[in-house]
């Protein structure tokens, strides 16, 4: 056994008999071995673990009764409901793991997985969407103006985004929040808020996809490919060929479902795209999302313009008069380092309940937290629960009860994440 051959034959060890703990194959055996010794292969199982985790949807989509006893199973039970919109996710950075990230990574480790017919339309459209030098597109989704580019909500009217790749450079504009990015360094803000944020990196998963949607189609083949219980069917019109992929949502959904249809690939959903039968490119795209037996619109693309005259200077354009912060610095979570979620979310608490300006400042990065004082000074914990996971958040939420100033209490789900720089935990949300 080496590392080239374990990682060849890195599947064989999610194959059923070995995740049950059955029988193994000498293969198996070697391999198993190998990871006790070898750290780089050691983390690449591990990372492979996380990702099936997270691909490997909680409800096996046999679409038959299970599927939605399940699915009522779970709306039934999607409480505490997120309160209003603007309190709950002020995240601005990359707060969701980057799923085309992981997706990349079940593409070259699946080789062996039968392939759908449906893989075909998918990966042509990939290769045109990368070919184009330039794209234009007009995406409606249900949302608001101003909230942060992933947020979903199935009960509020169409925002138009328009979206501009030329290059390196891409734009996505919502109406009150824009984003662009050089293909480095991105740059964030609301004007209505007259707040902007800067970072590096890739700050939002369906950003991602919406600038390069040719990952879009990679993830939908890659799910095709994998075999996940994934439902497709085509049909010819026109000059035009549908394909509907009826998918489960994705994430980790065994602690908490609170992030549940909260974006929409953590939503169960139907997704239609329309290519063309004679240059292959994708040229529409809606995504429904179920509940139960009925579903709703809630994303379509409108227009796909192919080597659109887009010029670089448009597209990477600041507004005036906004300040543009880094949240995500050196200092952002420092003192919350080698503590578990839900000690950091305490110490925050504890923190403003005697506004302690500075702690404040690192576990809180993403406002300023002169605007939380009204709110949040001398506020008392009442109760705090085991931090759980759910859905594609790249942290924890911490269920707390607490007590402010004024008498009032309230139930809150803290968002705590440590991706930072200092590796400590910050607030990200939830309050
Ligand atoms: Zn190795």
């Amino acid at each position: 056994m080496n590392c080239e051959i374990f990682k060849q034959n890195i599947a064989e060890l999610f194959d059923e008999s070995v995740a049950s703990g059955g029988e193994q194959s000498a293969i198996q055996r070697e391999m198993l071995e190998h990871i006790e010794t070898c750290a780089d292969c050691k983390a690449l199982y591990e990372e492979f673990c996380y990702t099936m985790d997270v691909l490997t949807p909680s409800v096996n989509a046999e679409p038959s009764v299970e599927f939605s006893r399940r699915l009522s199973e779970r709306i039934e039970k999607a409480t505490p409901k997120r309160k209003s919109l603007h309190r709950v996710l002020y995240r601005v950075g990359g707060a969701v793991a980057s799923v085309a990230a992981m997706f990349l990574v079940v593409i070259n480790l699946l080789p062996a997985t039968p392939a759908k017919a449906s893989s075909g339309y998918f990966g042509k459209a990939a290769a045109k969407l990368n070919q184009a030098q330039s794209l234009f597109m007009r995406i409606s989704m249900r949302t608001m103006p101003a909230e942060n580019f992933d947020f979903l909500d199935p009960t509020a009217e169409f925002v138009e985004h328009t979206v501009q790749r030329v290059g390196e450079a891409w734009r996505v504009d919502k109406g009150d929040r824009v984003m662009f990015g050089d293909g480095g360094q991105w740059w964030q803000w609301v004007e209505s808020w007259n707040n902007g944020w800067t970072g590096y990196g890739v700050p939002s998963v369906l950003v991602d996809l919406m600038v390069n949607p040719q990952k879009l189609m990679q993830f939908e083949k890659s799910l095709a490919e994998a075999d996940l219980g994934v439902i497709y069917e085509t049909r010819n019109e026109g000059g035009l060929t549908f394909v509907t992929v009826t998918s489960p949502a994705l994430g980790d959904w065994l602690e908490s479902n609170y992030m549940y249809m909260s974006s929409i690939l953590e939503s169960d959903s139907r997704r239609e795209y329309a290519f063309d039968r004679r240059t292959k490119e994708l040229i529409a795209a809606s995504v429904y999302v179920l509940y139960g037996t009925e579903e709703e619109k809630v994303l379509t693309v409108d227009q796909i313009i192919y080597n659109a005259p887009i010029m670089s200077a448009d597209v990477a354009r600041l507004p005036e008069g906004i300040e543009f912060v880094e949240p995500l610095n050196a200092n952002s979570g420092a003192r919350f380092v080698g503590i578990s979620a839900r000690q950091a979310a305490v110490k925050v608490f504890e923190a403003m309940k005697i506004w302690d300006v500075e702690v404040l400042r690192e576990g809180i990065p993403f406002v300023d937290v002169e605007r939380l004082r009204d709110d949040y000074e001398g506020v008392t914990i009442l109760e705090v629960k085991d931090a759980v996971r759910s859905g594609l958040y790249v942290g924890y939420f911490v269920p707390m009860k607490v007590q402010y100033r004024n008498g009032k209490s309230e139930e809150l789900m803290v968002a705590m994440r440590n991706d930072t720089p200092s590796g400590g935990w910050i607030v990200d949300g939830g309050i």
